[in-house]
């Protein structure tokens, strides 16, 4: 590794240092205000803020522009635009105004909208988010932006991000101010998303039109050796990964990710990387980038990268560990336990504000990891339930109960005990028993809200989160600043939440069949596919939630419950489509092809005078599994038909088709020919085994 990697980080960022050099000093200082305080830029400023922007892109090689959007795909999306501007004389010049850096306007028709707009108000708006910066990929200057309809809906997971984010510095900085803080002026939730991904080789990836087509593996028997040896996670990374994780690491930091974590993951082929925690809306940009510039490094390297929540069968699958805290501009952790008593009180209000926010919207938070690929995942020995609770450790615990109990014996070395709340011993910064299967664990001084699937935008769960909160301390602001006893309501405050919610708490092991039981008399939500998670969209609480902070309006609320069950019905479609392809034209050819050659083989045998029944037998056993996989494909198709009959216009009744009717008709195809799998020889079975594609990476 050359020694200038350090001065090569965000070389190709538009970031706060190239803006104060490059800008006028009053550009940089308008500007700055915008970002700083969320107002407006003047037209003018954004002309010169354009012009010098396109001068930094063109001197780094770049060509294009483009404004960088997160449509509801989980994947961004934006059209490349070139400076150029013909002149008279038939030259060009290179021109970049303030108007096409703060809005575009790209036809809105082809993205998920759940039915906000017809198509003759196609127009959708993509408008500048200037506290993400800008940044140059490939000849082009992105642009980070925000989607909007024609009529104002947001059409993308980070315009709701962006809304959040003000209402929780709002709401936390009401609170802090009620303690006494006169130097923050903002707050901001903090964020750093582990990634998990598989790597596979690419010439095999090419061969499973599965991978190709879903990112997932439909078909194939387990291999030998899985992860039952516990010998991946952590273990000696492989030459070709570590070169692979090498040119990653480089290639994001020019982008001003700060990739700083990469070990083996539990599974064969799965590996993580984690940056280190910045700005929720930068996070969730950052994440957007890793992911894409993770498939881009490994196709130049004849691998390819899987960010599917269940690439393989009988393996660990891959989530996101999306790590959300609270911080104030001045760089004070809000939970952060602290040194000092009356640091302790404060964090635990923020405390009991995620606990309540948290039990009170348990459906709304899980929703956010509600996609097809995760519903394969969650509630398997492996990741969290599909059940929300929070994991505190037993001390923090003890010490919320004690309070809520009038019990103040905590401490009693300094005397006077006002309202056992002033006097509490410095917190534990770490509950050394770290529980892994929590799906939403406190971590020293920060939540890991472990539920996320790889392949989602984090944005979804900051956005919840962030509103969430904010209804808690809210509430807690407005009781705070209208008590005569400011003492004596912090301690209402804690004993409420812990008679009210902490039924939330649970700080066992969140993978027993025990837990689930226990869940369900404790009343928690369990809601274990995306069909009944995405339902929790439209209740009438969550609805009012996102109202009364301006995160979602109703009707986004609806559309986005639309785009929900759409994703997932046509996520399904495609791969059962996929199977009746690799089955009819793959596996059943190749499977017929070997029962004829084991017959003929057969037939040799006998003309030699050997009379072998185990081949006899495999011929027979071969065909009848072509028979089998047959008559199961046919099956598959006639129930897709039958959904694409009765469900027309009905994003629900289609959902619910695929969840109860084609997933289990597509796990017995794939149980037939998992099987045949296991009895035809490796030479003729159509495409790469489990074992070529975990194991020869
Ligand atoms: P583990 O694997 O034990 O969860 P890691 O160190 O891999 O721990 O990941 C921890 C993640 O949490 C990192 O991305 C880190 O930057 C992030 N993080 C740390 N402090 C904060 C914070 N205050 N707010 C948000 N994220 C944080
Ligand atoms: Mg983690």
């Amino acid at each position: 590794m050359s020694s200038d990697f350090a001065s090569k980080f965000a070389c190709k960022v538009f970031d706060d240092a190239v803006m104060r050099e490059r800008l006028p000093k009053n550009t940089y200082k308008s500007l700055k205000h915008s970002i700083d305080e969320n107002v407006h830029l003047e037209p003018d400023v954004a002309d010169v803020v354009a012009s010098v922007m396109k001068d930094w892109a063109v001197e780094q090689g770049a060509t294009h522009f483009t404004h960088w959007f997160q449509p509801m795909t989980n994947i961004t999306a934006g059209k490349h635009d070139s400076f150029i501007s013909p002149q008279k004389d038939g030259q060009v010049i290179l021109e970049f105004s303030g108007k096409e850096l703060i809005q575009g306007e790209p036809d809105a028709s082809s993205f998920p909208n759940g039915g906000l707009r017809n198509t003759f108000e196609a127009r959708g708006y993509t408008a500048w988010d200037c506290t993400s910066p800008a940044f140059i990929k490939g000849g082009t200057l992105y642009i980070p932006t925000a989607f909007c309809s024609y009529t104002g809906e947001a059409l993308d997971t980070k315009t709701p991000l962006l809304r959040s984010m003000q209402v929780i510095s709002d709401q936390a900085m009401r609170i802090l101010r009620l303690f006494g803080n006169r130097t923050s002026k903002r707050v901001l939730a903090t964020v750093g998303a582990e990634q998990e991904y598989f790597l596979v080789d690419r010439e095999k990836y090419e061969n499973r039109l599965d991978l190709k087509i879903c990112g997932r593996t439909l078909f194939g028997a387990m291999p030998p050796k899985g992860q039952e040896m516990d010998d991946h996670y952590c273990g000696r990374i492989r030459l070709r990964v570590a070169e692979y994780m090498r040119q990653l690491d480089n290639a994001l930091w020019e982008l001003g990710v700060t990739s700083k974590t990469k070990h083996n993951e539990v599974a064969p082929a799965q590996h993580e990387l984690a940056p280190v925690f910045c700005s929720a809306n930068i996070a969730c940009d950052h994440n957007q980038l890793t992911m894409e510039v993770m498939r881009i490094v490994a196709k130049q390297n004849g691998l390819a990268c899987l960010l599917h929540e269940k690439p393989f069968d009988g393996v660990n699958g891959s989530g996101k560990h999306n790590n959300w805290s609270l911080s104030t501009d001045d760089g004070l952790n809000l939970l952060d336990p602290g040194k000092t008593p009356y640091e302790n009180v404060q964090f635990l209000i923020f405390l009991c504000a995620v606990l309540t926010a948290v039990d009170n919207y348990a459906d709304l938070l899980r929703l956010t990891a509600a996609v097809a690929g995760n519903d394969h995942r969650l509630g398997a020995n492996e990741a969290p339930p599909a059940i929300i609770s929070v994991f505190l450790g037993d001390e923090l615990t003890g010490i919320l109960e004690n309070i809520a109990k009038g019990n103040t014996n905590h401490q009693s070395s300094s005397g006077i005990l006002e309202t056992g709340v002033e006097t509490l011993p410095d917190l534990p910064k770490d509950d050394s028993d770290r529980n892994r299967t929590s799906p939403f664990a406190f971590t020293g001084n920060k939540f890991e809200f472990r539920m996320v699937g790889s392949s989602q935008s984090i944005a979804q769960s900051n956005y919840v989160l962030n509103t969430i909160v904010s209804d808690s301390l809210s509430t807690f602001a407005d009781r705070l600043e209208s008590a005569p006893n400011f003492d004596d309501e912090i301690k209402h405050i804690i004993t409420e939440t812990m008679e009210q919610h902490g039924r939330i708490i649970f700080n066992g092991n969140n993978y027993t069949d025990e837990w689930v039981k226990e869940a369900e008399k404790r009343g928690l939500p369990n809601l274990p596919t995306t069909v009944d998670a995405a339902q929790m969209l439209i209740q009438p609480k969550n609805i009012a939630v996102f109202e009364r902070f301006h995160v979602l309006s109703p009707v986004e609320c609806r559309s986005r419950y639309e785009i929900m069950l759409e994703n997932y019905a046509k996520t399904i479609n495609i791969e059962a489509n996929t199977m009746l392809e690799m089955a009819n034209k793959q596996i059943l050819p190749a499977l017929i092809g070997f029962a004829g050659d084991t017959a003929a083989a057969y037939n040799e045998l006998m003309c030699a005078g050997v009379s072998n029944a185990t081949s006899l037998r495999l011929a027979q056993a071969l065909s009848d599994a072509v028979d089998e996989i047959y008559a199961e494909a046919q099956e598959l198709q006639a129930v897709l038909d039958q959904i694409h009959k009765s469900c027309i216009g009905d994003a629900l009744c289609e959902a619910k088709g695929y969840r109860d009717q084609i997933l289990p008709q597509m796990e017995k195809l794939r149980q037939a020919v998992d099987k045949a799998e296991g009895i035809c020889s490796s030479e003729a079975w159509p495409m790469p085994s489990y074992t070529d594609l975990l194991h020869r990476v």
